[in-house]
């Protein structure tokens, strides 16, 4: 009976054994050709940054845009953000990558300038790794420099999980960050680990709600209880909100009526890559809308 046991244990742990290794080793390999193509992909200059509107929820217009990887490698195709930029986060290719997406967010403005198209601030995501390096922001500054451009023009998007390991160090940065004149905001509030304290200690001028809650606002109770709360809280710190993923008018409509200050998803625009920028409806709108005010350049 004992020796029976055993075995069908024995059998069963390696049953469960070879279960994980195939899965594991899977998911392994495909993050390891991740890893080689995107290093590929970098140095052959492949990807892509598009561009999202926020749309001021009262007026709107196009207040602000916020910049995404694109990235569609020969081998792999079309690969999301989602899963490339943990995979670059893990290898440290991070790094690379995301000076090559603040050098480029400074290229296209630069490039619109010239088209005399004035631009609102280009949000740019951050990871930890970035924001840990010690020359982050000596390298800011110098690509600022480098293209002339105003501070005010980025703005940073972090999530809360750069500050959960090392929260004095990041605090000192983004309150640099923040004195040079660019907006900070931070993304997926309400996911994670969000913690109230870190809206009042650090130099926030947005949170943006994690579209898990809006994307259910009008079926979910407690999504909804939890983005009008997140709302109010905001506006109490004087933070303005955005509200990420909406795609209906009646989640519009729900936010609108909590006082949302701004909006983004598919219900307005996708990201929109950099030469269909010029022609979108909602960039038209911003140009004309700047002729009218006589803000245009030039
Ligand atoms: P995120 O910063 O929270 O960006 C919002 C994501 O939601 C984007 O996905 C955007 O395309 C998507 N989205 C916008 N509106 C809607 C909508 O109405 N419905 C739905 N279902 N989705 C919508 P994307 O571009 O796939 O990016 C995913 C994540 O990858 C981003 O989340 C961000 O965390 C990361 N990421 C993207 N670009 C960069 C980058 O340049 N640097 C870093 N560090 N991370 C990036
Ligand atoms: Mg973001
Ligand atoms: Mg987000
Ligand atoms: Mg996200």
């Amino acid at each position: 009976n004992a020796d029976m046991a055993m075995y069908e244990a024995k059998t069963a742990g390696r049953a469960t054994y070879y279960f994980y290794d195939a899965q594991m080793g899977a998911r392994l390999s495909r993050n390891v050709r991740i890893e080689t193509r995107l290093r590929q992909a970098l140095q052959d200059d492949v990807l892509e940054l598009q561009f999202q509107p926020k749309v001021d929820l009262n007026t709107q217009k196009c207040v602000g845009l916020e910049a995404l990887l694109r990235w569609e490698d020969s081998e792999l195709g079309w690969v999301s953000p989602a899963e490339f930029v943990p995979v670059a986060e893990q290898t440290g290719i991070i790094l690379l990558l995301g000076e090559w997406v603040f050098e480029q967010a400074c290229k296209h403005i630069v490039v619109w300038r010239e088209e005399g198209i004035q631009v609102p601030p280009i949000a740019v995501n951050c990871s930890a790794a970035q924001l840990k390096r010690p020359n982050f922001l000596a390298h800011l500054l110098g690509l600022l420099d480098k293209y002339k451009i105003d501070p005010s023009l980025l703005e940073l998007e972090v999530t809360e999980s750069i500050l959960i390991e090392d929260a004095e160090s990041c605090a000192e940065l983004l309150r640099q960050v923040s004195q040079l004149g660019m907006k900070l905001a931070i993304d997926d509030f309400g996911t994670g680990y969000s913690s109230l304290s870190y809206l009042k200690d650090l130099p926030f001028h947005y949170v943006k709600i994690d579209q898990v809650f809006i994307r259910d606002i009008m079926e979910d109770p407690d999504h909804d209880a939890l983005t009008r709360a997140i709302i109010n809280l905001s506006h109490d710190l004087n933070l303005k909100v955005i509200a990420e993923g909406i795609t209906r008018t009646d989640q519009l409509e729900r936010l609108k009526s909590y006082g949302c200050d701004i909006g983004q998803g598919y219900l307005f625009s996708a990201a929109l890559g950099a030469s269909s920028m010029v022609n979108d409806p909602m960039i038209v709108a911003l140009r004309e809308q700047q002729e009218d005010d006589g803000t245009l350049e030039n």
